[in-house]
């Protein structure tokens, strides 16, 4: 396992065609081509609709951008009869290297099970991406029974069918923080992330559990980046809303720690 390396990742949900999608790439680039930013070390990533990713996969290979493409979504099955879906091995073919799997959106949305979860980090790994794990309560859940059991539970089932040295990123996203506007503090934040990573020594192992990166999501703005990615057990950040705006996803880039 390598070190963690620190990433921030934009997810567009459904937002931006393609043609809008190449305009905010380009700002972006544009916004931190001589960004000489704390984050020279980390990982830039956006996950645009399915629609999008040729487009932006063209741009960033063309123009040579340092930034890495990701998946909202992904179908656990290879090919075969299931309309409407994506496969991972045509993700792969466009150069994708994450894949979100488990959103709030999704799970709550689409009625995705944990096992489904399961199932889509496992093709993403079979496919050669790299599956992002999205873990988190709801406001209901963090009543009843505090912030992190949800989660754990969620990762323990997630990470199930995965076998042992497969990557993965998990993204801790409180239900209740996303597309809200009220951020979790990064000392919440701190506390689920170092919870996960102690239950990766028990379902996985040591190595594993110190090399995995954990994000944190939910609300993130250029106002509280610095905060999460201070904690030792933060490896970056899921970025919604705030990944549409060029300027204000290249500050969240360019954040002090
Ligand atoms: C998300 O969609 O993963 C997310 C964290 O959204 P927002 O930043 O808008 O809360």
């Amino acid at each position: 396992f390598a070190a963690r390396t620190p990433l921030i990742a934009g997810n567009w949900k459904m937002n931006l065609d393609h043609l809008q999608a190449i305009a905010l790439v380009q700002k972006l680039a544009w916004a931190l081509k001589d960004a000489r930013h704390d984050y020279a070390d980390g990982e830039v990533a956006v996950f645009p609709p399915f629609t999008d990713l040729r487009s932006v996969q063209t741009l960033l290979t063309a123009d040579k951008l340092p930034l890495a493409l990701g998946a909202q979504d992904l179908s656990p099955h290879d090919a075969g009869a299931y309309t409407g879906d994506i496969s991972a091995a045509m993700l792969a073919k466009l150069d994708v290297r994450y894949a979100l799997v488990g959103h709030s959106e999704r799970r709550h949305g689409h009625g995705e099970s944990d096992e489904t979860v399961g199932a889509k980090a496992l093709a993403a790994h079979r496919g050669g991406m790299i599956p992002m794990i999205c873990v988190g309560e709801t406001a209901a859940d963090l009543e009843e029974h505090g912030a992190a059991a949800v989660p754990l539970a969620q990762l323990a089932a997630a990470l199930a069918p995965l076998p042992k040295g497969a990557e993965y990123v998990i993204a801790y996203e409180p239900v209740w923080a996303i597309g809200s506007g009220q951020a979790a503090t990064a000392d919440q934040a701190e506390e689920v992330a170092r919870a996960l990573r102690e239950a990766l020594r028990d379902l996985r192992d040591d190595a594993e559990a110190a090399a995995t990166r954990i994000l944190y999501g939910g609300s993130v703005t250029s106002q509280n980046i610095a905060g999460f990615l201070k904690q030792p057990n933060v490896d970056g950040a899921l970025v919604g809303g705030a990944s549409l705006k060029a300027d204000e996803f290249s500050r969240i880039v360019q954040f002090k720690k």
